[in-house]
């Protein structure tokens, strides 16, 4: 007789795990549970408890462990993080926190203790590099830059390196889009003797188009306010590991900072996770059918957008690890400045707001908003041009979004 195991893939997983509706009076969707403590069941599971929570213990295969208070665990942040696992190939745990920026600067203390030295790929993320230069860099820690989609560059900045311990990639890179090679960043940092961890900020094509865990690295974070949500009505996010102990360090860091996502925000996250591959490839069809109309244009510098990338290096690393290229669209406008802020305020459909990954279609001018605390000259040194917009594309249909976007370039041409 057979006994073939039965394993589903991510979209039914995640519809699958984490929720038991016999926990929930039978509810076929969980309860909130709002309790900031629970109720031990016996003095002596309260010590077992703690003993495991503080890691002086682990819990062992199948053991029911009672649950403490909730800045440390709850049961929405359990189910949600059993039944986000899935969506990430090569993950075995996540860990839940009340914001994007939440995830990586815990993410950060954790792995870079006093005197250590991290490398990062430049253009990050604006609130990254914010904690980097006046946090990180106050206790102790050395960050280094290397430009985003140079892999040689990367590989010699690791190299480099003494007391290494965290490699931090942004791929690709907001608002340029420009690629690092997650696959060959591992290769140089399982060569370096310090042997950094590497973690990489997946936000713009993860979960549903990049898998950061199957190319090597060893964390993949989310701020999980963008595609994971995909509503914009609330801030999250999500780190996923293949490593339990390291989950183990960053749920411990997380319970002193007091920043696992709110019971509340768990559950309308749950309710998003089982369409966001639904959403991502609807928003990158959309993305994709615009930027490839709109190459081209006479009002337009360039539209940067992977599918039109024609840098053989950019292409490469492209082809080898995004299944499809997403649903953020960058248009370089003829006119600088003038011209970029013209387009915004003719859009109608589209909204001049900052954020993306949201089910409607949002436009910014990185140089002036997102990316304002970069000086003048490292704008330059990273390409965030004047006339840039950053376009993140709905599930609207892409014909009113083109005909929206090409009514507001169309006195430019
Ligand atoms: C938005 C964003 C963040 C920060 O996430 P919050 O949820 O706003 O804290 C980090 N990285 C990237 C790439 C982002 O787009």
């Amino acid at each position: 007789m057979s006994s073939k195991k039965y394993v589903v893939r991510p979209e039914t997983a995640v519809l699958t795990r984490g929720f038991d509706p016999a926990l929930s009076v039978g509810a076929a969707r969980p309860a909130v549970f709002r309790s900031s403590t629970y109720v031990f069941s016996t003095p002596e599971s309260a010590a077992r408890a703690f003993d495991i929570a503080l890691g002086r213990s682990r819990a062992s295969r199948g053991e029911s462990v009672d649950l403490i208070y909730a800045r440390l665990s709850h049961p929405n942040a359990q189910i949600l993080e059993d039944q986000v696992v899935p969506l990430e190939p090569g993950a075995t745990g996540a860990a839940a926190f009340n914001s994007g920026m939440a995830a990586i600067s815990t993410v950060l203390l954790t792995c870079c203790p006093p005197g250590s030295t991290l490398i990062y790929t430049s253009p990050l993320y604006g609130g990254t590099q914010l904690f980097l230069d006046s946090l990180l860099t106050g206790l102790g820690v050395t960050p280094v830059a290397a430009p985003a989609g140079n892999g040689a560059a990367l590989a010699e900045a690791i190299a480099r390196a003494k007391n290494l311990k965290l490699v931090f990639l942004e791929s690709p890179a907001n608002p340029t889009l420009r690629m690092t090679d997650i696959a060959g960043a591992v290769r140089a940092a399982r060569a370096h003797p310090d042997r950094p961890l590497v973690a990489v900020d997946n936000t713009f094509l993860g979960p549903t188009f990049q898998h950061p865990l199957e190319l090597g690295a060893d964390l993949s974070l989310y701020s999980a306010t963008k595609y994971l949500n995909g509503f914009s009505d609330l801030l999250a996010g999500i780190v996923l590991a293949r490593d339990e102990e390291l989950l183990t360090q960053l749920r411990g860091t997380r319970a002193v900072l007091g920043n696992i996502l709110q019971p509340d925000e768990c559950w309308l996250l749950n309710t998003r996770l089982p369409t966001v591959v639904l959403r991502m490839n609807r928003q990158s069809k959309n993305a994709q059918r615009i930027a490839e109309s709109l190459h081209g244009h006479p009002a337009l510098e360039r539209v940067i957008y992977p599918s039109l990338f024609d840098d053989p290096e950019q292409q490469r690393i492209r082809d080898a690890q995004c299944d499809h290229p997403g649903g953020v669209v960058t248009l370089e406008v003829k006119g600088g400045r003038a011209a970029a802020f013209d387009v915004l305020r003719r859009l109608t459909i589209v909204h001049n707001a900052v954020s993306l990954g949201g089910v409607e279609s949002l436009a910014c001018h990185p140089r002036t908003t997102t990316h304002s605390e970069l000086s003048p000259e490292q704008l330059d040194a990273v390409g965030i041009t004047e006339g840039m917009v950053r376009f993140s594309i709905g599930v609207e249909n892409w014909r009113d979004l083109l005909a929206d976007i090409q009514g507001a370039l169309a006195s430019r041409a």
